[in-house]
């Protein structure tokens, strides 16, 4: 099965979200949880998930994505912002507990001149404080593109912090196309070399979302700036070759290209006339 759709506004709460993506032609979405420059958050509308699931269940909706705030560091040198962030947390997966197809997504954190030694042990120590055996959220790990002091900019940095995590099977990867090729990884011209090394380091059963974006900048640039499919540095016959990839069979493609509704709606159904499975 072919899941795509792409990064909508959860202002209007979960059913207007449902609707909203099957308008666009997608069978997924992404969403933050929360405003995710601050940290507010609105009172959890349980009614509204409820009518979401139905809606979702109609419609052939499957595993969503939700995205936790930027504002979350893990790994932050404050004490202070590593409570934040886990207060974020832990109460974004009791709010999400209601909703069990979603997955959750965050940014590993930046490791503001501490290393990436101690970066990955600051996140994998917050995930065992917050993980719990009735944790019913997959959290993933999202790649990263290697900006500034970002952990996560490589496989062995995301499998750094999986392997110290108590509750492993709670864990997952998301792979965003634009940030792997911004940390090296040529999905271009060796596709098959890319995943096998994240095979080989992370395994690929740990992979459960894709962020399916181009970018703007070449190969390695460390730079994070998404570009819309075929206007960037990827292109679309490497983006095209990834969603008929079987590592990614069933596996949510989301995008986060500039688009507004229209755009994106074009982008799904590119992406729909390009698959070739079933
Ligand atoms: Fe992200
Ligand atoms: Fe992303
Ligand atoms: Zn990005």
């Amino acid at each position: 099965m072919f899941y795509v759709g792409c990064h909508l506004s959860s202002a209007k709460g979960y059913l207007a979200m449902g609707k909203e993506a099957v308008k666009l032609g997608a069978n997924t979405f992404q969403f933050f949880t929360r405003n995710p420059r601050g940290g507010s958050v609105k009172p959890l509308d349980l009614e509204d998930i409820e009518a979401y699931r139905d809606f979702a269940k109609e419609n052939g909706i499957g595993k969503i994505l939700a995205h936790a705030p930027y504002t979350m560091n893990a790994c932050a040198a404050d004490e202070n912002l590593i409570h934040f962030a886990e207060k974020v947390m832990t109460e974004d997966l009791e709010r999400l507990s209601f909703l069990p197809e979603a997955m959750y997504n965050f940014h590993p954190g930046s490791h503001v001149k501490q290393g990436a030694e101690m970066g990955m042990q600051k996140i994998a120590d917050m995930l065992n404080r917050v993980l719990s055996p009735d944790t019913n959220t997959l959290v993933l790990l999202e790649t990263m593109a290697g900006k500034g002091t970002e952990v996560g900019r490589n496989f062995a940095e995301l499998q750094g912090i999986l392997e110290k995590v108590e509750l492993r099977e709670k864990m997952g990867i998301c792979l965003d196309t634009c940030h792997i090729f911004d940390g090296g990884y040529d999905i271009v011209h060796d596709l098959e070399g890319v995943l096998s090394e994240f095979d080989h380091i992370i395994g690929l059963e740990h992979l459960h979302a894709v962020h399916l974006n181009d970018s703007k900048n070449p190969l390695g640039s460390h730079k994070d700036r998404h570009a819309c499919l075929d206007e960037g540095e990827i292109g679309i016959n490497a983006l095209s070759a990834i969603i008929n990839h079987p590592a990614f069979a069933d596996i949510p493609f989301l995008l986060e290209t500039p688009n507004d509704a229209k755009g994106y709606q074009k982008e799904i159904a590119w992406l729909k006339s390009l698959y070739q499975g079933k």
